[in-house]
């Protein structure tokens, strides 16, 4: 059975060109994949462009008119999904919305620049301030001698010869349904529609040449490793001197030596003697934006233990409300005793001569157990 292609598009039989191109150009918009991704709106996508391609083409709307199905090949039955025979969906959206080596029409000697990212080492304590830093880009720039225009002096850019202006050649296949004319970008001048006959001395026509500057670059406190700063229009200056993309700053954090980082937690590990655990001490740590910060390890402090100094991590990045520091506590048992120690350390073991060693449950639940210890201690980076 022939598909309603008309009512694809919501249009009548007797439909001008004119609002053909609208009606479909109004639903392309609408079910792009680029717009809308969802699976439903891309094969809306899909039948909206065939119906198009088809409507648009006066030897496939004949064969509509007369009942036919023109995409119907040998009965396949696989509806929409043998479409792609008939040159892809690019051609007949891009048709319509530029972009891209296939586009039809002169695609104008000005365009836009693209972006640039530029990748900048950072350490802990640069991200945890912010920092503002000078750095040295390579990008494209606009052309001092001939401000984008690309040509030299007083001359002027010519229509292309090739092409008469057009920006595209074009050639006829015979294929089943007739003749089929199919459009490329002129070669001569690459799809621009004019050339220039007495190009700029400096860029050779481009517009723009290569060029170091020097920019600053404000970071914000709080950022982490990947995140990206934006800095509009300071980009690559587009073909003809178009308009600058913009750079982007791409952070590198850089490990430290003593912190590990997680999100806006900081982690450090302490080693604490076995006799300081048990009585208890204060540790100074030279905590990122706090210099330096007591500790203070409780009498008892057991091997693995977390101490967490609130409000003394990272800073975040839009509120500045601050993370946590993590003390990760290491109990460490002399190896080496002299004659003195031992004597001391028996005399401590005869007071307490009421706790041996023991075999315990792997599994046991109460806190101090061998795995639920385990769970509690941060792995460590
Ligand atoms: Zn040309
Ligand atoms: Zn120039």
């Amino acid at each position: 059975m022939a598909r309603d292609y008309y009512g694809l598009l919501g249009v009548e039989k007797g439909v001008s060109d004119t609002e053909l191109k609208r009606a479909y150009r109004k639903l392309a918009r609408k079910y792009h994949p680029d717009v809308n991704p969802d699976e439903e709106a891309q094969h809306k996508f899909k039948e909206i462009s065939a119906a198009y391609e088809v409507l648009s083409d006066p030897e496939k709307r004949r064969i509509v008119d007369l009942g036919g199905d023109p995409l119907e090949n040998g009965g396949g039955g696989n509806g929409f999904g043998g479409y792609s025979g008939f040159g892809g969906l690019g051609d007949v959206f891009e048709a319509f919305f530029g972009g891209g080596a296939t586009s039809r029409g002169p695609t104008g000697r000005v365009r836009p620049g693209s972006d640039s990212l530029l990748r900048m080492r950072l350490d802990l304590t640069e991200c945890a301030t912010g920092v503002t830093k000078q750095v040295t880009v390579d990008t494209a720039v606009l052309c001092d001698r001939c401000q984008g225009r690309g040509t030299h002096g007083d001359s002027r850019p010519m229509a292309c010869d090739t092409c008469h202006g057009r920006g595209e050649v074009q050639t006829v296949q015979r294929s089943l349904l007739g003749q089929v004319m199919t459009s490329r970008p002129c070669p001569t001048c690459r799809g621009v529609g004019e050339v220039i006959p007495d190009p700029c001395h400096q860029c050779g026509g481009d517009g723009r040449v290569r060029a170091r500057r020097d920019i600053s670059v404000k970071i914000p406190a709080g950022v982490g490793d990947g995140m990206r700063v934006r800095l509009a229009a300071q980009g690559e200056v587009g073909p003809g001197g178009g308009p600058a993309g913009d750079l982007y700053v791409e952070v590198h954090e850089q490990p430290h030596e003593i912190f590990a980082r997680d999100g806006d937690d900081l982690h450090c590990h302490i080693s604490v003697p076995m006799v300081d655990a048990a009585l208890g001490t204060t540790v100074a740590v030279d905590a990122i934006l706090d210099g330096p910060t007591e500790i203070t390890i409780p009498p008892g402090t057991q091997p693995g233990a977390t101490i967490a100094l609130r409000g003394h991590g990272m800073p975040q990045l839009r509120s500045g409300a601050r993370g946590d520091l993590h003390a990760h506590i290491e109990v460490v048992v002399p190896e080496r005793l002299d004659n003195h120690d031992v004597e001391l350390l028996r005399k401590f073991k005869q007071h307490r001569e009421r706790e041996t060693a023991e075999v315990r449950s792997a599994h046991a639940a109460h806190s101090g157990g061998l795995f639920s210890r385990l769970r509690e201690t941060f792995s460590g980076r």
